[in-house]
């Protein structure tokens, strides 16, 4: 059972939820009227048609998405993402919240996404890898290392990078690794990639934690979702000494108060499994499980978990928001009220798109970190943001939230008033 269907209709639009946050965020700033424009706005919006030939020979017309949402400081950064209900309204909303996650932990990036209407499940490998090409060809006038650099995103993979790199590299003459980032290791992806957004919700919560005077052993947490992000910081919070006592996946929540056998769990799903068919502990609704009590809930699975109407009874003193937009806006102000700290979802899973930075980084180097060089460097940049955001809410008496997005339209707003307008 998912939360999904209770959610209140007013809730439901990703963009306008997080774009309440930056007004509110823009008015304390008092960012004057020409910036709040600028900045309300997307820089580049492409829509393409991509025609692909299906395996029965028949021609079908697919369409497109790339918004370049803010590039002040840096190439656009952001992932593609492949989905029958990709819109553009949504990967409008989905690259300026690239903007303000990259700027949030200072990394020299603007923001972007991109999307292409398709069900890939109803597709071949081969039907994948030509609309994977066209689409690159036809976004091509618009990317490139310094422009534009695209990321794998819901339904998108090492493989579809890699189709994407070849494409672009053809077209270049030259092989140019620094087109993608989330590429296999063998052909310039970064060690610690696969973990890097797990880590640094792991990193956060740490330094939650401590701000909060909670101990750190034996801290009780919650994770939803138990994908790529769930399962790594619930492995990394355990190796610190918290109790995971909750996980989930789409099928069922899974509560064990003696801790849940996190190697157990993983190997199940690894091998193909769902925690429907998992033994470790009591099997609750993902409902019950985000208001289970505990000192850190981690939801790590979609958007728009935790809104007004379950709000009142979440029990966690902290939320770390490894998923984008997990908590509607209605619901930030209950969450406020009753004291729960929340690490927005733009510091804490900033870890991701860090280390692509640092993938794009060796890319160009053309020198390859080890896996400690790259953890060392996360840390620093995920423990320094949060400060950075911890200083935000003291200095101007605010939630770390609205703490987050005032630090990142600052600092984009800086580097436009340095830049001026070219006229
Ligand atoms: P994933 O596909 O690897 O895992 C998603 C998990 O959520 C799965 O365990 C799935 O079963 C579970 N899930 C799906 N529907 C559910 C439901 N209704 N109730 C409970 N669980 C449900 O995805 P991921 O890469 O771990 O991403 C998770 C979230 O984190 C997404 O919001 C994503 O946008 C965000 N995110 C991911 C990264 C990254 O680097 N992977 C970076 C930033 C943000």
């Amino acid at each position: 059972m998912t939360l999904t269907k209770d959610i209140p209709l007013d809730e439901v639009n990703p963009f306008e939820s997080m774009m309440s946050r930056f007004d509110r965020a823009a008015e304390l700033l008092d960012l004057d009227r020409g910036l709040y424009t600028i900045l309300r706005n997307p820089e580049k919006q492409l829509i393409v048609s991509i025609p692909v030939r299906r395996d029965d020979e028949e021609i079908q017309v697919f369409t497109g998405f790339r918004v370049h949402y803010n590039t002040a400081r840096g190439p656009a950064k952001g992932g593609i993402r492949f989905s029958p209900d990709v819109t553009l309204e949504e990967v409008k909303a989905l690259a300026a919240w690239m903007t303000w996650k990259c700027a949030v932990v200072n990394i020299p990036f603007g923001g972007a996404k991109g999307g292409v209407v398709c069900d890939p499940r109803g597709m071949s490998t081969r039907e994948l890898e030509h609309l994977t090409r066209r689409y690159t060809a036809e976004i091509m006038s618009i990317l490139g290392p310094d422009t534009d650099v695209p990321a794998p995103d819901v339904n998108t993979n090492e493989q579809v990078m890699a189709w994407i790199m070849d494409t672009y590299s053809a077209h270049a003459r030259h092989t140019v690794t620094s087109i993608v980032t989330g590429k296999p290791i063998e052909m310039g992806g970064s060690l610690g990639r696969r973990d890097a957004t797990g880590r640094g919700c792991m990193l956060v919560t740490l330094e939650a934690l401590r701000q909060q005077g909670l101990p750190v052993e034996g801290a009780r947490v919650v994770v939803q979702g138990f994908g790529n992000v769930g399962s790594t910081a619930a492995r990394l919070c355990a190796q610190r000494g918290m109790k995971v006592v909750g996980i989930s996946d789409f099928t069922t929540g899974v509560h064990n108060e003696d801790g849940i056998d996190l190697e157990a769990a993983e190997d199940h799903v690894r091998a193909g499994g769902v925690l429907e068919d998992f033994e470790g502990g009591d099997h609750i609704a993902n409902a019950e499980l985000l208001e289970l009590d505990c000192e850190v809930l981690i939801p790590a699975a979609l958007e728009n978990q935790i809104t007004r109407a379950n709000a009142p009874r979440i029990q966690a003193k902290i939320i770390c928001e490894g998923a984008n937009g997990p908590t509607t806006a209605n619901a930030d102000a209950i969450l406020e009220d009753k004291g729960v700290f929340v690490i927005p979802d733009i510091l804490a899973n900033a870890g991701g798109v860090t280390v692509s930075y640092f993938e794009w980084v060796q890319n160009r180097e053309g020198y390859y970190w080890s896996r400690e060089r790259v953890e060392k460097r996360l840390k620093k940049i995920m423990v320094n943001s949060f400060k950075d955001v911890m200083r935000y809410t003291e200095s101007h008496d605010v939630s770390p939230r609205t703490a987050c997005y005032m630090l990142a339209i600052d600092r984009v707003a800086f580097v436009h008033r340095l830049r001026g307008i070219y006229a």
